[in-house]
């Protein structure tokens, strides 16, 4: 039998070393619960980074798979397939949006915004073409995407940046006033940043930014990748906000429920990408959107992103009690479940490997801040489990 150490010493020998993994080689999994090759269990509160919504192996999602693997894979957008339609439907059906066209991550799912946005401005407003983004923000990490993500540590190897991207402070307005000039076609933001740092928007400043886009006759797009799909208590996190209705919106991470899928999705007044403009071999894949149509459903129908909202609730209310008996905790903020507990010390790596040990999958999203995003049909049991793991391993600390 395979070792653990030999899975290490075939990553070490044969995979491009970019990222730090965590020790467990994990296996299998269902619901918040999943295993490692020895058969230790685990609470999976990163589901994924954030795409398990309905949790592992849920039945809806596997079976649909299943049955679309034994049926058709893959035809290219050349021809009509079923599963990208009925996906589509549920998301325009269920939201302000009127279009939708389908990729194969975050970050593409923003390229193609993108250029949906300067294809507007070409066609709009004499050919501007600046984005307006946020520092602090997360857009992926293609070439154009790291000029969007405004923050220098994903970008400062690889200058010079793809021109027309600006970047601006978060939940100030007038930033935004005052970088847009007559080369602005759009302003891109997460209604809520999750990478960077489970930032909370001030209260009006998604609308303040959508009045300002309408009356600058630009774009307002709100990068949906993280926050969509149930996260934050709503199926799309804009719905959260009073009066906040974005122009483009684009999904991935959860789409797919743990399959590779994106999307950006427009209102009907800005589809202004026309045949040959755009495309994608994968895009919109059978397999791909048979399991996004399946999770999609299962959501709406079972009206899970409610549930994210009483459990996020939930969790966010007893993370904040833990503020009474543990001076180092500053904030405990979010929305739904996409939690951040904030500390005045870089507790956070300690934290989370302590939390491995103890059975508890949690990420450090900055070095004195822990964010937790199970699945959003994770049981309070579950939540208060994580919790008392939690509650112990701060103990150690003071
Ligand atoms: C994860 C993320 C992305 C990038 O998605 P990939 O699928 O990794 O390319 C873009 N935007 C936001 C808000 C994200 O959280």
């Amino acid at each position: 039998m395979t070792s653990t150490q030999d899975y290490k010493n075939l990553e070490k020998k044969y995979y491009m070393q970019v990222v730090n993994r965590m020790p467990p080689v994990l296996v299998e999994g269902e619901g918040t619960i999943v295993r490692d090759n020895d058969g230790k269990e685990y609470l999976d509160f990163t589901a994924g980074w954030a795409v398990l919504n309905l949790g592992h192996s849920h039945e809806s999602v596997t079976n649909a798979i299943k049955d679309q693997a034994g049926k058709i894979l893959q035809m290219s957008n050349l021809y009509y397939t079923t599963p990208q339609l009925s996906l589509a439907e549920t998301i325009v059906e269920n939201s302000d949006l009127d279009r939708v066209f389908f990729c194969n991550s975050g970050a593409e799912a923003n390229e193609g915004a993108a250029k949906l946005a300067r294809k507007w401005g070409k066609k709009k407003l004499n050919g501007a073409y600046d984005i307006i983004t946020t520092l602090n923000s997360f857009h992926g990490r293609t070439q154009a995407m790291m000029a969007a993500t405004g923050q220098p540590h994903y970008q400062d190897n690889w200058r010079p940046l793809m021109p027309g991207f600006v970047n601006v402070e978060y939940n100030d307005i007038e930033q935004i006033k005052s970088a847009y000039n007559d080369n602005t076609c759009a302003v891109m933001i997460e209604p809520l940043q999750g990478e960077g740092g489970v930032n909370v928007p001030n209260d009006g400043y998604l609308k303040e930014v959508q009045d300002f886009c309408k009356s600058k006759n630009i774009l307002f797009i709100l990068d949906e990748v993280q926050t969509g799909m149930g996260r934050l208590g709503t199926l799309f996190g804009y719905q959260r906000f009073d009066g906040v209705e974005p122009d483009v919106m684009t999904l991935a991470k959860a789409l797919g429920s743990g399959a590779p899928l994106g999307a950006f999705c427009s209102k009907e007044f800005c589809s202004v990408l026309e045949p040959g403009d755009h495309g994608s071999t994968f895009g919109g894949n059978a397999l791909t959107t048979a399991a996004g149509a399946a999770a999609a459903k299962f959501m709406v129908e079972n009206d899970i992103p409610a549930l994210a909202h009483k459990s996020g609730d939930y969790m966010k209310d007893k993370l904040s009690s833990l503020m009474n008996k543990f001076s180092f905790i500053t904030e405990v903020r979010g929305m739904g479940l996409l939690i951040g507990l904030e500390m005045n010390q870089d507790y956070s790596s300690k934290i989370v490997a302590e939390a491995l040990e103890a059975g508890l999958l949690i990420n450090a999203v900055r070095p004195n801040m822990i964010r937790f995003m199970p699945p959003l049909n994770v049981s309070l049991k579950e939540i208060d489990s994580a919790i008392e793991i939690i509650e112990s391993i701060l103990e150690g600390l003071e």
